[in-house]
């Protein structure tokens, strides 16, 4: 229901007014308004419509002035009522300060047409500036998947990259070239899907990252992607994977946990000394599986624990690592997605345990 501030100094035109447009708009009145130092304690409540007349204007124009700027760009409508002989009266700042006009006596269905009238421009204006919010919104999400997008990119392209230096080798077995090309076209492969996911924007909540559990059997596909991801970073770590016995296969979805895995791991590179050791470590309870990496790497203050997985944020001790800030981020979306769960404990200069907790499917 639209809501009628009315500042009226004569007793017995406020009662009136307030009793006709109390029928069909919630109508607060400002007695206190137009006594100076009594008006604070309306000043913060919202309306849709302001009326006033010439003395009420005259005492609180500044007020009226400043809550319609605070109101910018929507259209907050002050409404006038005065004498037809004083309109004249009225000073430029006044002008400015008012968006239409009643003269008394006022005529009950004029008053009526004009409440409408200005009420319908304020939800017109409401409307175009939700509206206008929603448009910012989409670039905002937009931008942000297409960051999303090209930081996904890297590691495919790092593989391609590393795994073609490595053919480049002379003297290579000819199974272990089928091994290498087979990884460039695994590589290839998950960027198509990327780009389809690109191309079907849309549906980027919804994308395949969210269903498709197969069975997997965790160990294998752990070693491999660490190769993977050695090979693409030039890592010389020492990786050690710890998996229980019930874990070896598991029902969960590939594209994620390859997702979630990658940027954990090669975060665990990036920020750890080369030779120290990397730990992946898997546990399976009654319906989730918990993926543990762990460095004994630079580590994160307590103070940057609490903004890790926001969008570009960096540690204070990144140094000259590079990076974008945005894979933990990434990684917290899609699990979260998938009703899991994320969370780090660390000690600077000591190291680093991500853990991610994933529901499993039977
Ligand atoms: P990129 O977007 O390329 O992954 P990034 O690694 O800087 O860049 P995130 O993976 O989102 O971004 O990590 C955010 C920040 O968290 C990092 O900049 C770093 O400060 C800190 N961080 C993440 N993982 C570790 C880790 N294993 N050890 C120490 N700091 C880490
Ligand atoms: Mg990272």
């Amino acid at each position: 229901m639209n809501r009628i501030l009315i500042f009226i100094e004569q007793t017995e035109n406020r009662r009136i007014l307030a009793e006709w447009l109390g029928r069909s708009y919630e109508v607060v009145v400002g007695e206190s308004a137009v006594q100076a130092g009594k008006a604070v304690p309306l000043l913060n409540e919202p309306f849709d419509l302001c009326i006033l007349d010439g003395p009420a204007l005259h005492h609180s124009w500044e007020w009226v002035q400043a809550r319609k700027q605070a109101e910018q760009p929507v259209f907050l409508p002050v409404l006038l009522i005065t004498l037809h002989s004083d309109v004249k009266l009225l000073t430029r700042h006044l002008w400015q300060t008012v968006d239409e006009l009643i003269s008394k006596p006022i005529e009950k269905l004029e008053l009526q047409a004009r409440v409408e009238m200005l009420l319908r421009s304020r939800r017109l204006s409401l409307k175009l500036q939700a509206a206008l919010e929603q448009e910012r919104e989409l670039k905002e999400l937009k931008s942000r998947f297409v960051s999303m997008v090209s930081h996904e990119f890297r590691n495919p392209l790092n593989i391609i990259s590393g795994f073609t230096r490595l053919l480049e080798q002379h003297d290579l077995p000819s199974e272990r070239r089928t091994d290498f090309s087979q990884r460039i076209q695994a590589a290839v492969k998950s960027m198509t899907a990327l780009l389809d996911d690109v191309l079907a924007f849309g549906k980027v909540e919804t994308s395949a990252l969210a269903d498709n559990a197969t069975v997997l059997a965790i160990e294998p596909f752990c070693r491999k992607l660490i190769e993977e991801i050695k090979v693409g970073m030039g890592s010389n770590h020492t990786f050690q994977v710890d998996c229980e016995d019930e874990c070896f296969t598991v029902r969960v979805n590939e594209a994620l946990l390859r997702q979630v895995l990658t940027n954990l791991l090669s975060n665990a590179i990036k920020y750890s000394a080369p030779q120290s050791t990397v730990r992946l470590k898997f546990q399976c309870q009654a319906e989730v599986a918990i993926f543990q990496v762990q460095d004994e790497g630079i580590g994160i203050s307590p103070t940057d624990q609490v903004r890790l997985f926001e969008s570009f944020y960096r540690a204070s001790n990144v140094g000259k690592i590079p990076g974008t800030g945005l894979g933990l981020a990434i990684v917290k979306q899609v699990v979260e997605q998938a009703g899991g769960t994320i969370s780090v404990s660390s000690e600077v200069n000591v190291g680093t345990t991500f853990t991610v907790i994933l529901p499993i499917g039977k």
